[in-house]
């Protein structure tokens, strides 16, 4: 079974939930998740589909978007700071391997953290660009996503 589908398995037979509200709901209703900007991050196009060569360091806002799925809008709704995200991932590895094991899930790409991509891989995704840019910018800025998938055109 893939990772995903597991994960909305044990999604949909969950009863109730232990996350309420989230205390950092904005007024607006827009709520966001934390994704940790690091200083590796040399801002090149990561979506794996795309036709580009991944190569050219892009401008967040500018020539580099960022791509916010639905998966990852579920992932992140009950875990929107870093030290959530890092301890669900922990529970659900330990709920597949055992909490003796020591093996590691590899997470695809964009399971956890959005995907930055150049204009050519926003285009084919078919992302809002203003507010694909918008979303890099404030990634970069504050290493906060809002808590919504991209608008498509
Ligand atoms: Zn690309």
């Amino acid at each position: 079974m893939r990772i995903r589908d597991w994960f909305f398995k044990q999604r949909s037979g969950r009863e109730g939930t232990a996350a309420g509200p989230a205390p950092s709901a904005a007024k607006s209703g827009v709520q966001y998740f934390e994704v940790p900007v690091t200083a590796t991050d040399r801002f090149l196009c990561s979506d794996n589909e795309c036709p580009c060569p991944g190569t050219e360091a892009l401008v967040p806002g500018k020539t580099g978007f960022l791509f916010i799925s639905s998966a990852v809008v579920e992932m992140r709704k009950d875990a929107r700071s870093q030290a959530e995200i890092k301890a669900k991932l922990e529970r659900i590895r330990q709920t597949l391997h055992g909490a003796d094991s020591k093996s590691a899930i590899v997470w695809d790409v964009g399971t956890t953290r959005p995907i930055f991509v150049c204009r050519q891989g926003a285009e084919r995704l078919r992302l809002n660009l203003a507010t694909a840019a918008q979303d890099a910018n404030m990634w970069v800025e504050t290493s906060r996503c809002p808590l919504r998938p991209t608008p498509k055109v």
